[in-house]
C-alpha cells in the first residue's frame, strides 16, 4: 500500500486507476506458491483471469486453485476464466496453485485440521463444529462415507459459516464448502454407494478384542 501512495504521489491517480478493471483500479501482489514452475510475488494489475495468471507462473494443467489462503475459496478449472478483483474474485494476494497429481481432497483436510488447532475455542459452533467437520471428513476419505455424510457436511459447514463469532470461524468450512461446490465428484468418488454407513466400525473393533484376548469367535460357533 506505501508503495502504491508512494508512485500515485508521483505519477498521479489517473494514471494509477488507468490500470485494473472498472471497480477494482490499480495493481495487485499476489503471493503465488504451490505447484507451479514459477512461484513468487507478482504485481499484476486487477482484472487479470486466474487461466491467464497460470500460463504466467508456468502452471497451464492446474487441477484447482485456492485464492486467499485456507479461508479463502477453491477455484476449479470451470472457474478460471473469473478475475482477481474486488468485484469477482477478492484476495489478500495468497494464491495457491493444486496441481493435477496432488489428491485435493487430502488439501481440504489439511486446511480443515489448521482451523481445529486455531479454534480458540469460545464459541460452539467453531469449536465443536470444526472437529466435528474434520471427522466427518477424515470418514468419508477413509472410505467409510455415505450419501447422508456429504449431507452433514454441507449442513454442518453452513451451520458454522452462519454461527461463528469471528472470521476464523466464518471461514472455517470454506475449503470444504467450496470443494463441494466445485469438485463434487472427487467427494462422490470416495463415499459407499450404501445409504448407511456406521461411523464406529464393530467388526473390526471385535477382531482386535478377539485378538487380544486370543479368542477365536469361529472356533467357538458364535457368528457376527
Ligand atoms: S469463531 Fe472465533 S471466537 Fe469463536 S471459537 Fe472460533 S476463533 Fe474463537
Amino acid at each position: 500500500t506505501l508503495c502504491c501512495a508512494a508512485r500515485i504521489m508521483d505519477r498521479g491517480g489517473e494514471w494509477f486507476a488507468s490500470m485494473g478493471s472498472r471497480d477494482s483500479t490499480g495493481t495487485k501482489l499476489l503471493s503465488v506458491s504451490g505447484d507451479c514452475e514459477h512461484p513468487g510475488v507478482y504485481e499484476l494489475p486487477y482484472g487479470i483471469t486466474v487461466k491467464k495468471l497460470l500460463d504466467m507462473v508456468g502452471a497451464p494443467d492446474a487441477q484447482a486453485v485456492q485464492v486467499g489462503g485456507p479461508s479463502g475459496r477453491c477455484l476449479a478449472p470451470k472457474d478460471f476464466g473469473r478475475s482477481i478483483s474486488f468485484e469477482d474474485v477478492p484476495t489478500g494476494g495468497s494464491v495457491i496453485v493444486i496441481g493435477p497429481e496432488r489428491d485435493l481432497l487430502e488439501v481440504v483436510r489439511q486446511f480443515t485440521e489448521f482451523f481445529v488447532e486455531e479454534s480458540c475455542g469460545w464459541c460452539v459452533p467453531c469449536r465443536a463444529g470444526t472437529t466435528v467437520l474434520l471427522k466427518l471428513l477424515e470418514k468419508i476419505l477413509d472410505g467409510r462415507g455415505d450419501r447422508s455424510d456429504l449431507a452433514k457436511l454441507e449442513g454442518l459447514g453452513k451451520t458454522i459459516k452462519t454461527m461463528s463469532r469471528c472470521g476464523l470461524g466464518q471461514t472455517a468450512a470454506n475449503p470444504i464448502l467450496t470443494t463441494l461446490n466445485g469438485f463434487p465428484d472427487l467427494y462422490e468418488a470416495r463415499i459407499k454407494p450404501e445409504e448407511y454407513v456406521p461411523a464406529f466400525d464393530f467388526k473390526k473393533a471385535l477382531e482386535v478384542g478377539c485378538e487380544a484376548a486370543g479368542r477365536n469367535l469361529e472356533l467357538e460357533g458364535i457368528h457376527v
